[in-house]
């Protein structure tokens, strides 16, 4: 079993309620939810004219080797209605593996640690609720730590956990 985070984001339809049946539908024997964060509004980081996401974390523990995870989280995606548009655009559901475990994974269409958690407060601030202490595998640095870097972004709780 391995202890990993996930973070989802919605910017299109009912954004609440995606992020609500994500959870549901990820739930299944062999990845359990632990826990989920508050529900965060945040501001586009990457492309600035779109909607608003709103955004979680959640942390789970599953049998699911890294490649298997990818492939789980992506059904849900499709289930919900993600199209693969533009990079980046808008999207009814994003779900993320943020870390698994320690394990570091770099394949072509995997990795892990995922290389923008670092710089993204929509990932930092609803982590530092689960898991302040938690380190991440190459940098050392814990989440409490590389949070005040991204004091600059616009995140705040749209509604309590
Ligand atoms: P993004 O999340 O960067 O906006 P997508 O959700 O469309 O973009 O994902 C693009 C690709 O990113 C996926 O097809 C997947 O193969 C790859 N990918 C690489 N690392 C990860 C990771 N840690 N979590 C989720 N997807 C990843
Ligand atoms: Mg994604």
């Amino acid at each position: 079993m391995k202890r990993v985070y996930l973070s989802l984001g919605s910017n299109l339809g009912d954004r609440e309620q995606m992020l609500r049946q994500a959870v549901a539908l990820l739930e299944a024997p062999d990845f359990h939810v632990l826990r989920v964060t508050s529900v965060y509004e945040t501001e586009p980081v990457d492309r600035l004219a779109q909607p608003w996401f709103l955004n979680l974390v959640l942390e789970a523990e599953t049998s699911l080797l890294p490649k298997l995870l990818l492939a789980r989280v992506q059904k849900v995606e499709r289930r919900l209605g993600r199209r693969r548009g533009v990079s980046k655009g808008p999207r009814t559901i994003d779900i993320d593996i943020l870390l698994y475990g320690q394990s570091v994974v770099g394949t072509t269409e995997l990795t892990i640690p995922h290389p923008r958690m670092s710089e993204r407060r929509f990932v930092l601030e609803p982590l530092a609720e689960l898991a302040p202490e938690l380190r991440h595998p190459l940098s050392r640095r814990s989440v409490g730590e590389l949070l005040p870097a991204t004091a600059g972004q616009a995140v705040r709780k749209a509604r309590e956990r």
